[in-house]
């Protein structure tokens, strides 16, 4: 769907005026582009607190991106540490001396805020980015490493949890279309910080902004795989794959090397055929409601030796104030959304029908974080789909399958180009980017949760939704 108040914004008189009277202009987002390398291009910033231990996995994931030209800031605490470090580890890295007036631009800002002990000590953010914040490319990347505060006790605890409303206020400061993300590791589970550092380091993450994650020692240990195929050899199964984001997620995980099965109801089956063909996977036709589904797709399953990925993408709306809300649009909105999801992992984790290292990715959104007017039900819906993946994550662990969910802001699709104007208009600009974001962005952090090296990851929920307004 076309946004045409950001194409007008875009243009060079649409610049002047909107500039000229204080509209925003919608930055046109850096995507990933096929033949592009996975990272960002340009000089990443690197620096840590005094005691931070995420540093090696810093650098042994930049050594591997020829394409990010590495900068230590030399006016820290740390800077001759990890300098050191860097020589060890085979990286090129150049001493920056921050002043405010230098000219110097960064297309990526690291942070390893893991030896944060108390809030004195806090102070390392603001040494490290108060000189640099302003010297941001356009699309440019920052990433904050903390310690996962549950895992903490007393002030170090208090001191991590200060990381979050650091890096979302962050978000709301950079404009010009980057983002900040904020990475918790577990001690000891640092090695797997490489899958959300190439993620939040690259193109593919354009639309997601001010979001959390947390890192954990996985007790599955992936076979070799190649990061620009990391799904090669690997079986999907997409649901709601005729169109719209299922068929982005389709398309995504196929470029990514899986054989994907997309799924949607017989009346779709024209449209599914198409993205089937495109992509060089098969079809299967089926209500996921029905009673039979999750018998077929668990036999769909073992015939083809397992699916490595199970996309839960299938989803409707049926919107009305709860006090003129029809039963029947109660009960459809809950059973597709989020109890036939349940109905199958349980069958497909029964049967064996999910490989271990695998992983099982459903979609929330934005209305079961902060609720909307009108959907009660599908509020409702997709806040369990929440719940599912923190009801479900420890037991999955210990079969070596993750569990996680993506959450969409507002995406271009044809469920939002149903909305009527004012409000659609209103959805669009509500966020710190002032746009809408894409299926592609939905698809590409499904693949970042679908990737062998994201067993580290488990029970999150990731917003793609440009940090929108409402909610967290
Ligand atoms: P869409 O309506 O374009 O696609 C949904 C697909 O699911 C359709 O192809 C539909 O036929 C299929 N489907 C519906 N019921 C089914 C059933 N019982 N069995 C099998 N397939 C079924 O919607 P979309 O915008 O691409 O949304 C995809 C997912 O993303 C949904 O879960 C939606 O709730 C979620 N989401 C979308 C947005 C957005 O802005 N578009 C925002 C937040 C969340």
């Amino acid at each position: 769907m076309s946004d045409t108040y950001q194409a007008i914004a875009n243009s060079p008189m649409g610049k002047a005026l909107f500039g000229a009277i204080n509209l925003p202009i919608p930055v046109i987002l850096d995507r990933w582009q096929p033949g592009q390398a996975s990272f960002i291009k340009g000089r990443v910033l690197v620096g840590a607190a005094n005691g931070s231990t995420g540093v090696d996995t810093i650098l042994s994931t930049l050594k591997g991106a020829p394409e990010a030209q590495l900068s230590v800031l030399a006016n820290t605490s740390t800077a001759t540490e990890l300098q050191k470090k860097a020589g060890k580890a085979g990286v090129d890295a150049e001493n920056y001396t921050a002043t405010r007036e230098d000219d110097a631009k960064f297309k990526g800002l690291v942070f390893d805020a893991t030896g944060i002990q108390n809030p004195d000590e806090l102070k390392a953010l603001w040494e490290f980015f108060h000189p640099v914040i302003r010297k941001l490319e356009k699309c440019a990347r920052v990433v904050v490493i903390g310690r996962t505060p549950e895992k903490q006790t007393g002030v170090t605890r208090v001191a991590q949890r200060a990381l979050e409303g650091f890096t979302r206020s962050v978000g709301k400061e950079i404009k010009k279309g980057a983002t900040v993300q904020l990475v918790y590791v577990d001690e000891g589970a640092e090695a797997q910080l490489a899958s959300p550092l190439h993620f939040f380091l690259s193109p593919k993450s354009a639309y997601v902004s001010a979001q959390i994650v947390r890192v954990t020692e996985s007790g599955f240990k992936a076979a070799k795989f190649d990061w620009n195929k990391p799904l090669a050899g690997k079986k999907a199964l997409v649901t709601g794959g005729s169109r719209g984001i299922g068929a982005a997620i389709a398309e995504v995980l196929a470029r990514d090397g899986a054989t994907v099965t997309v799924l949607d109801i017989p009346p779709m089956a024209e449209d599914l055929s198409k993205v089937a063909a495109q992509i060089g996977g098969d079809t299967l036709e089926l209500d996921i409601t029905a009673p039979e589904a999750p018998d077929a797709i668990a036999a769909k399953g073992k015939e083809i030796g397992g699916f490595d990925v199970i996309v839960h993408n299938a989803g409707v709306t049926r919107d009305k104030m709860l006090g003129n809300m029809p039963e029947k649009f109660w009960d459809m909105v809950l059973d597709i959304n989020i109890a036939s999801q349940l109905r199958i992992n349980e069958k497909l984790l029964g049967d064996g029908a999910i490989n271990q290292g695998g992983s099982i990715i459903s979609i929330s959104s934005i209305a079961g974080i902060a609720g909307n007017l009108g959907q009660t039900n599908y509020g409702a819906s997709k806040a369990a789909v929440i719940g599912m993946i923190d009801a479900f994550k420890d037991e999955y662990a210990e079969k070596g399958i993750t569990i996680n969910a993506v959450a969409p802001g507002f995406i271009e699709t044809q469920m939002t180009a149903a909305i009527p104007f004012t409000i659609r208009e209103a959805g669009r600009r509500m966020n710190a980017m002032s746009q809408g974001g894409q299926p592609v962005d939905v698809a590409e952090t499904i693949a970042f949760f679908a990737s062998p090296a994201s067993q580290g990851l488990t029970g999150n929920v990731v917003r793609v939704c440009g940090q929108m307004l409402l909610g967290a």
